[in-house]
């Protein structure tokens, strides 16, 4: 099997393997601080939690330790929406994750407010002249995303950071695929509120985290309250040895991600002049944006995604984000890009990863090249 799906899920590195390993044997509670059964896990919590905000550049207080990205974003979105005196609306961007377009509406349930949709070019990259049309003073918070899970292409964040200053609403930034994939200072300066997941940087699954500042968690409705972990903003035991994981995939990120970018710039630059070499009409996808390295949305023309797909079972790539490939949806990120459904229908996304070598590219480049060629003959000999 060649994996080229590692924006979906990465393999857990074995260094942090060792780690979760290790960590298994701390069973106390961490909040259990009366005795050194308890001490113990809460230092390996702790630590877990230093290693994150070196990843992000903030201080370990500004990170709420999740489940994940998506319960991140709940408590991040869903708490500033509650939060936010009589601003019931919120503004997404229209190619944010599902998780964040859903926490979007179950917050503007809650308030009696709407979900506004910033639209985006055919770049992917959000227009902001109309981010600048839908945010007012009635806006509680505003959602544009670090790097897109489907296409790669990155957000304007310090752009939209000015807009929603000027309307004092909160800017959330998802940066769980940007996360120890490229430069993000510039995002994690200027979002209010940031996510990220463990199980998208070689950890395990079932952790993730909001980063907020100590200000802007009290601005948050705390909807997960539990025993009051997390300062209060994530209730519930923590998950000791998947943090753990978590805090040295981060460490892991912090030191390799320039070296894995770099790496993967190059053999992304071969995959793409492979496939071009190979086969006519390939149309990439969100191509004049900036874009991560690892990630590329790419259309064959006249070879429907599901039938290349299934002709080249030795290849794992996706054809729409994780949660979306489950259903048979177009993509609404493309789909708001303005391609048709035809043009969604016939792209593919193929994400690289720090395991990917120049071997399996070779390979790919001709089992996809092959598979869309045997498509394009069978669509040709069923309508002619
Ligand atoms: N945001 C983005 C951009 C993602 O790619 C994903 C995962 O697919 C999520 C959020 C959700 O992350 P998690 O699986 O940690 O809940």
């Amino acid at each position: 099997m060649i994996y080229l799906d590692y924006n979906a899920s990465t393999p857990v590195d074995p260094r942090v393997t060792a780690a979760v390993f290790e960590a298994s044997s701390q069973f106390a509670n961490p909040s259990s601080v009366q005795h050194s059964s308890g001490q113990g896990a809460a230092e390996v919590v702790e630590e877990a939690r230093s290693r994150v905000a070196r990843l992000v550049g903030r201080p370990p207080r500004d990170i709420v330790l999740t489940s994940g990205a998506s319960e991140a974003a709940a408590i991040g979105i869903i708490g500033a929406a509650l939060g936010g005196t009589n601003r019931p609306n919120i503004v997404v961007a229209a190619t944010e994750h599902k998780a964040i377009l859903s926490a979007a509406s179950v917050a503007a349930k809650l308030t009696g407010g709407q979900v506004r949709h910033a639209r985006v070019e055919r770049s992917g990259i959000v227009d902001l002249a109309h981010l600048a049309d839908v945010v007012d003073d009635t806006v509680s918070v505003v959602a544009v995303m670090g790097a897109n899970n489907e296409t790669g292409v990155l957000g304007p964040l310090t752009a939209a950071s000015v807009v929603a200053r000027r309307h004092g609403a909160l800017l959330f930034a998802d940066i769980t695929q940007l996360a120890g994939k490229g430069e993000m200072s510039h995002v994690v300066r200027c979002a209010d509120l940031l996510v990220c997941s463990s199980h998208k940087i070689y950890g395990p699954k079932g952790a993730g985290a909001l980063v907020a500042s100590r200000h802007v968690q009290h601005a948050l409705v705390p909807i997960f309250p539990g025993g009051g972990q997390e300062f209060g903003l994530r209730g519930g035991t923590q998950n000791t040895a998947a943090l753990a994981g978590f805090g040295v995939a981060a460490q892991l990120a912090e030191k390799e991600q320039a070296n894995d970018a770099r790496r993967l710039n190059d053999l992304m630059a071969t995959l793409i002049s492979g496939l071009r070499l190979r086969l006519d009409q390939v149309e990439i996808n969100g191509y004049e944006a900036e874009r991560l390295s690892n990630t590329l949305n790419v259309r064959f023309r006249s070879a429907d995604s599901e039938a290349v797909m299934a002709s080249m079972p030795r290849v794992a790539v996706s054809s729409g984000s994780a949660c979306q490939s489950a259903m048979p949806t177009q993509s609404h990120v493309l789909i708001a890009m303005g391609l048709t459904d035809r043009e969604a229908s016939e792209s593919i996304r193929i994400s690289l990863g720090r395991p990917t070598t120049r071997e399996e590219i070779t390979d790919a480049i001709e089992e996809i090249a092959s598979a869309v060629t045997r498509v394009r003959e069978l669509t040709r000999q069923s309508e002619g």
